[in-house]
Protein backbone atom coordinates (compact mmCIF):
# COMPACT_ATOMS: atom_id res chain seq x y z
CA UNK A 1 0.00 0.00 0.00
CA UNK A 2 3.29 2.33 0.71
CA UNK A 3 6.38 1.66 -1.21
CA UNK A 4 9.32 3.89 -0.66
CA UNK A 5 12.21 3.12 -2.98
CA UNK A 6 15.34 4.85 -3.10
CA UNK A 7 14.28 7.80 -1.28
CA UNK A 8 17.31 10.60 0.52
CA UNK A 9 16.70 13.50 2.01
CA UNK A 10 19.39 16.26 3.59
CA UNK A 11 18.61 19.18 5.86
CA UNK A 12 22.03 20.63 4.83
CA UNK A 13 24.79 18.76 5.32
CA UNK A 14 23.06 16.49 7.64
CA UNK A 15 22.07 13.31 5.70
CA UNK A 16 18.97 12.48 7.31
CA UNK A 17 16.95 9.54 5.07
CA UNK A 18 20.04 7.41 3.67
CA UNK A 19 18.62 5.55 0.57
CA UNK A 20 15.22 4.53 2.30
CA UNK A 21 13.54 1.28 0.49
CA UNK A 22 10.49 0.43 2.70
CA UNK A 23 6.76 -1.46 1.94
CA UNK A 24 3.95 -1.78 4.09
CA UNK A 25 1.35 -3.72 3.03
CA UNK A 26 -2.35 -3.16 3.32
CA UNK A 27 -4.01 -3.88 6.98
CA UNK A 28 0.04 -3.66 8.15
CA UNK A 29 0.90 -1.93 11.41
CA UNK A 30 4.44 -1.00 11.54
CA UNK A 31 6.22 0.44 14.62
CA UNK A 32 9.10 2.24 13.59
CA UNK A 33 11.82 2.57 16.71
CA UNK A 34 14.84 4.28 16.84
CA UNK A 35 17.20 6.60 18.69
CA UNK A 36 16.25 10.62 19.17
CA UNK A 37 17.55 12.31 15.57
CA UNK A 38 17.22 8.77 13.67
CA UNK A 39 14.72 10.75 11.22
CA UNK A 40 11.93 9.05 12.38
CA UNK A 41 9.86 12.25 12.09
CA UNK A 42 11.28 13.14 8.70
CA UNK A 43 10.32 9.98 7.34
CA UNK A 44 6.97 10.22 8.63
CA UNK A 45 6.55 13.49 7.13
CA UNK A 46 7.74 12.40 3.61
CA UNK A 47 5.37 10.01 3.74
CA UNK A 48 2.65 12.19 2.91
CA UNK A 49 4.93 14.92 1.70
CA UNK A 50 5.22 17.26 4.15
CA UNK A 51 8.56 17.23 3.51
CA UNK A 52 10.27 17.18 0.20
CA UNK A 53 13.01 14.32 -1.06
CA UNK A 54 15.79 14.94 -3.12
CA UNK A 55 15.37 11.75 -5.18
CA UNK A 56 13.34 7.99 -4.75
CA UNK A 57 9.86 7.71 -5.15
CA UNK A 58 6.55 7.23 -2.74
CA UNK A 59 3.62 5.22 -4.01
CA UNK A 60 0.59 5.45 -2.00
CA UNK A 61 -2.06 2.90 -3.43
CA UNK A 62 -0.22 2.61 -6.58
CA UNK A 63 0.07 6.29 -7.58
CA UNK A 64 3.02 8.05 -6.90
CA UNK A 65 3.39 11.09 -5.00
CA UNK A 66 3.68 13.89 -7.31
CA UNK A 67 5.65 16.68 -5.52
CA UNK A 68 2.97 19.47 -5.67
CA UNK A 69 -0.04 20.47 -6.96
CA UNK A 70 -4.00 19.31 -7.06
CA UNK A 71 -2.64 15.50 -7.52
CA UNK A 72 -0.64 16.13 -3.90
CA UNK A 73 -3.54 17.27 -2.02
CA UNK A 74 -5.92 14.18 -3.50
CA UNK A 75 -3.33 11.84 -2.43
CA UNK A 76 -2.13 13.17 0.85
CA UNK A 77 -5.77 12.91 2.03
CA UNK A 78 -5.12 9.54 1.82
CA UNK A 79 -2.56 9.44 4.60
CA UNK A 80 -3.75 10.63 7.69
CA UNK A 81 -1.71 11.55 10.46
CA UNK A 82 -1.56 12.04 14.21
CA UNK A 83 1.27 13.78 15.85
CA UNK A 84 2.41 14.53 19.27
CA UNK A 85 0.89 17.86 19.66
CA UNK A 86 -3.10 17.28 19.06
CA UNK A 87 -3.00 20.06 16.23
CA UNK A 88 -6.77 20.74 16.99
CA UNK A 89 -8.30 24.11 15.62
CA UNK A 90 -8.61 25.99 19.38
CA UNK A 91 -11.87 28.24 18.05
CA UNK A 92 -13.67 25.15 16.69
CA UNK A 93 -16.07 23.01 18.79
CA UNK A 94 -14.81 18.74 18.78
CA UNK A 95 -17.78 18.17 16.45
CA UNK A 96 -16.64 21.15 13.94
CA UNK A 97 -12.96 19.95 14.29
CA UNK A 98 -13.66 16.35 12.76
CA UNK A 99 -16.45 17.64 10.08
CA UNK A 100 -14.43 20.77 8.41
CA UNK A 101 -12.15 18.12 6.42
CA UNK A 102 -14.84 15.98 5.22
CA UNK A 103 -17.00 19.07 3.99
CA UNK A 104 -13.87 20.85 2.42
CA UNK A 105 -12.14 18.26 0.63
CA UNK A 106 -13.95 15.41 0.48
CA UNK A 107 -17.10 17.46 -0.35
CA UNK A 108 -19.57 16.02 1.95
CA UNK A 109 -23.05 17.24 2.74
CA UNK A 110 -22.51 18.41 6.28
CA UNK A 111 -25.68 16.32 7.84
CA UNK A 112 -23.44 12.96 6.70
CA UNK A 113 -20.19 14.59 8.15
CA UNK A 114 -22.10 15.69 11.15
CA UNK A 115 -23.49 11.76 11.66
CA UNK A 116 -20.44 10.26 10.50
CA UNK A 117 -18.27 12.63 13.05
CA UNK A 118 -20.60 11.33 15.84
CA UNK A 119 -20.16 7.85 14.79
CA UNK A 120 -16.00 8.37 15.49
CA UNK A 121 -16.19 10.50 18.19
CA UNK A 122 -18.62 7.30 19.59
CA UNK A 123 -15.91 5.23 18.71
CA UNK A 124 -12.71 6.66 20.23
CA UNK A 125 -15.32 7.57 23.24
CA UNK A 126 -15.68 11.59 23.29
CA UNK A 127 -18.72 11.42 21.72
CA UNK A 128 -20.25 13.18 25.08
CA UNK A 129 -17.34 16.40 24.33
CA UNK A 130 -18.82 17.17 20.88
CA UNK A 131 -20.03 20.40 21.93
CA UNK A 132 -17.17 21.38 23.29
CA UNK A 133 -13.69 22.81 22.63
CA UNK A 134 -10.29 21.83 22.28
CA UNK A 135 -9.02 23.44 25.67
CA UNK A 136 -12.25 21.85 27.46
CA UNK A 137 -11.05 18.48 26.41
CA UNK A 138 -8.26 16.66 28.76
CA UNK A 139 -4.79 15.71 26.38
CA UNK A 140 -5.63 12.03 26.21
CA UNK A 141 -9.41 13.28 24.73
CA UNK A 142 -8.43 15.91 23.04
CA UNK A 143 -5.60 13.63 21.07
CA UNK A 144 -8.30 11.31 20.74
CA UNK A 145 -10.03 13.18 18.67
CA UNK A 146 -7.03 14.11 16.76
CA UNK A 147 -7.56 10.51 15.63
CA UNK A 148 -11.28 10.45 15.22
CA UNK A 149 -10.71 13.62 12.90
CA UNK A 150 -7.80 11.75 10.91
CA UNK A 151 -10.58 8.74 10.32
CA UNK A 152 -13.21 11.24 9.36
CA UNK A 153 -11.28 11.43 5.89
CA UNK A 154 -11.58 8.30 5.18
CA UNK A 155 -7.69 7.80 5.04
CA UNK A 156 -5.97 4.39 3.62
CA UNK A 157 -2.92 4.59 5.76
CA UNK A 158 -2.87 6.11 9.38
CA UNK A 159 0.90 7.71 10.90
CA UNK A 160 1.26 8.38 14.09
CA UNK A 161 4.23 10.65 15.04
CA UNK A 162 4.50 9.59 18.77
CA UNK A 163 0.98 10.65 19.77
CA UNK A 164 1.44 10.01 23.56
CA UNK A 165 4.78 11.19 24.74
CA UNK A 166 2.99 14.61 25.61
CA UNK A 167 0.29 13.12 27.59
CA UNK A 168 0.25 12.71 31.52
CA UNK A 169 0.44 8.83 32.31
CA UNK A 170 -2.57 8.13 33.04
CA UNK A 171 -3.98 9.12 29.45
CA UNK A 172 -1.71 7.35 27.34
CA UNK A 173 -3.51 3.80 27.77
CA UNK A 174 -6.79 5.38 27.06
CA UNK A 175 -5.13 7.04 23.25
CA UNK A 176 -3.00 3.19 22.57
CA UNK A 177 -6.42 1.25 23.13
CA UNK A 178 -8.16 3.44 20.33
CA UNK A 179 -5.22 2.55 18.33
CA UNK A 180 -4.85 -0.90 19.01
CA UNK A 181 -8.71 -1.38 18.07
CA UNK A 182 -8.17 0.71 14.86
CA UNK A 183 -4.99 -2.09 14.59
CA UNK A 184 -7.54 -4.74 15.50
CA UNK A 185 -9.89 -3.33 12.77
CA UNK A 186 -7.30 -4.00 9.67
CA UNK A 187 -6.24 0.02 9.51
CA UNK A 188 -2.79 0.01 7.79
CA UNK A 189 -1.12 1.77 10.29
CA UNK A 190 2.50 3.63 10.86
CA UNK A 191 3.78 4.26 14.85
CA UNK A 192 6.52 6.01 16.40
CA UNK A 193 6.12 5.45 19.61
CA UNK A 194 8.39 4.72 22.40
CA UNK A 195 5.40 2.20 23.73
CA UNK A 196 6.96 -0.85 23.67
CA UNK A 197 4.29 -2.28 25.30
CA UNK A 198 1.97 -1.28 22.11
CA UNK A 199 4.69 -2.29 19.54
CA UNK A 200 4.59 -5.62 21.64
CA UNK A 201 0.73 -5.92 21.49
CA UNK A 202 -0.26 -4.58 18.43
CA UNK A 203 3.05 -4.27 15.73
CA UNK A 204 3.27 -6.42 13.02
CA UNK A 205 6.66 -5.52 11.91
CA UNK A 206 9.15 -3.37 14.31
CA UNK A 207 11.75 -1.55 11.78
CA UNK A 208 14.46 0.27 13.74
CA UNK A 209 16.08 3.42 12.54
CA UNK A 210 19.34 4.70 13.38
CA UNK A 211 21.10 7.51 11.51
CA UNK A 212 18.91 7.75 9.20
CA UNK A 213 19.37 4.23 8.11
CA UNK A 214 16.74 1.49 8.30
CA UNK A 215 19.07 -0.96 10.53
CA UNK A 216 16.64 -3.83 11.23
CA UNK A 217 13.15 -4.90 10.38
CA UNK A 218 11.40 -8.07 12.14
CA UNK A 219 8.52 -9.26 13.82
CA UNK A 220 8.44 -7.49 17.38
CA UNK A 221 9.45 -10.50 19.46
CA UNK A 222 12.27 -11.47 17.08
CA UNK A 223 13.56 -7.94 17.42
CA UNK A 224 12.77 -7.26 21.14
CA UNK A 225 14.33 -11.04 21.98
CA UNK A 226 16.96 -11.35 19.10
CA UNK A 227 18.01 -7.56 18.04
CA UNK A 228 21.03 -7.96 15.57
CA UNK A 229 22.95 -4.95 15.38
CA UNK A 230 25.27 -3.58 18.52
CA UNK A 231 23.05 -0.06 18.07
CA UNK A 232 19.73 -1.44 18.30
CA UNK A 233 20.84 -3.48 21.50
CA UNK A 234 22.28 -0.30 22.55
CA UNK A 235 18.93 1.04 22.36
CA UNK A 236 16.95 -1.70 23.83
CA UNK A 237 19.31 -1.76 27.02
CA UNK A 238 18.56 2.02 27.31
CA UNK A 239 14.96 1.82 27.28
CA UNK A 240 13.86 -1.48 28.72
P1 LIG B 1 13.01 12.20 17.93
O1 LIG B 1 12.99 10.81 18.50
O2 LIG B 1 13.80 13.13 18.82
O3 LIG B 1 11.67 12.74 17.58
P2 LIG B 1 13.49 11.67 15.13
O4 LIG B 1 14.02 10.30 14.91
O5 LIG B 1 12.05 11.90 14.90
O6 LIG B 1 13.90 12.13 16.59
P3 LIG B 1 13.88 13.72 13.17
O7 LIG B 1 13.02 14.72 13.80
O8 LIG B 1 13.38 13.05 11.95
O9 LIG B 1 14.35 12.62 14.21
O10 LIG B 1 15.24 14.45 12.84
C1 LIG B 1 16.31 13.82 12.15
C2 LIG B 1 17.48 14.78 12.10
O11 LIG B 1 17.14 15.87 11.25
C3 LIG B 1 17.85 15.39 13.43
O12 LIG B 1 19.27 15.47 13.50
C4 LIG B 1 17.24 16.77 13.39
O13 LIG B 1 18.00 17.66 14.15
C5 LIG B 1 17.29 17.10 11.93
N1 LIG B 1 16.18 17.97 11.51
C6 LIG B 1 14.86 17.69 11.63
N2 LIG B 1 14.10 18.67 11.11
C7 LIG B 1 14.95 19.58 10.63
C8 LIG B 1 14.78 20.83 9.94
N3 LIG B 1 13.58 21.30 9.63
N4 LIG B 1 15.90 21.52 9.59
C9 LIG B 1 17.12 21.03 9.87
N5 LIG B 1 17.35 19.87 10.50
C10 LIG B 1 16.29 19.14 10.88
MG1 LIG C 1 10.49 12.65 16.06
Amino acid sequence: LVVLEGVNKHYGDLHVLKDINLTINRGEVVVILGPSGSGKSTLCRTINRLETIENGTIQIDGKELPAEGAGLAKLRADVGMVFQSFNLFAHKTILDNVTLGPIKVRKKSKGDAESRAMELLKRVGVDHQAKKFPAQLSGGQQQRVAIARSLAMEPKVMLFDEPTSALDPEMINEVLDVMAQLAKEGMTMIVVTHEMGFARRAADRVIFMADGEILEQAAPEEFFTNPKSDRAKDFLGKIL
